[in-house]
């Protein structure tokens, strides 16, 4: 279950435009001033590594299935309405990602805000609401793999 959940989670990101090598990208900008000699290569591994975790395919499965079925107006009222409109006081889209965030500790808050915050890369993307495309969840989770990955970075990934 769980390579099937990894798969699926990792085919399904690309389905909605996010690649690997776009959270490495927010990884990067997230510890670059913090490790000296950073690399790229540092950073998708890190993605990786979180990516492969149970919990976070789930988040991820769970997310980008409401996004679609938003899209779709798949949804009933008032609920349908809310997440079309990514509703600032709906915060349930925020939480999921906080179980992502969550893996590798406290840490992961900060960085998490701070992306949340400035949107770099594929987070502005994401955000654009003139494409007809619905990321109320996956906006959140995408920022939430960045954190996380960061964490694990910046505690030397010895966690796993
Ligand atoms: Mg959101």
């Amino acid at each position: 279950m769980g390579d099937i959940v990894h798969e699926t989670a990792t085919k399904w990101l690309n389905e909605r435009g996010v690649t690997n090598n776009d959270l490495a990208e927010l990884v990067y900008f997230l510890q670059k001033d913090y490790h000296d000699g950073l690399t790229y290569e540092t950073c998708l591994e890190n993605v990786e590594a979180v990516l492969a975790k149970r919990e976070v395919g789930n988040a991820i499965l769970t997310g980008i299935q409401i996004d679609r079925l938003t899209e779709q107006g798949g949804l009933e009222e008032p609920l349908q309405d809310m997440l079309k409109r990514d509703e600032g006081l709906y915060g349930v889209d925020e939480i999921i990602a906080f179980s992502i965030v969550n893996v590798y500790g406290s840490i992961g808050f900060t960085n998490y805000g701070y992306i949340d915050k400035l949107k770099p890369g594929i987070l502005k993307k994401l955000n654009d609401k003139s494409t007809g495309e619905c990321h109320t969840f996956l906006d959140d989770i995408v920022g939430a793999i960045a954190a996380a990955a960061s964490s694990r970075l910046a505690h030397g990934q010895q966690e796993d």
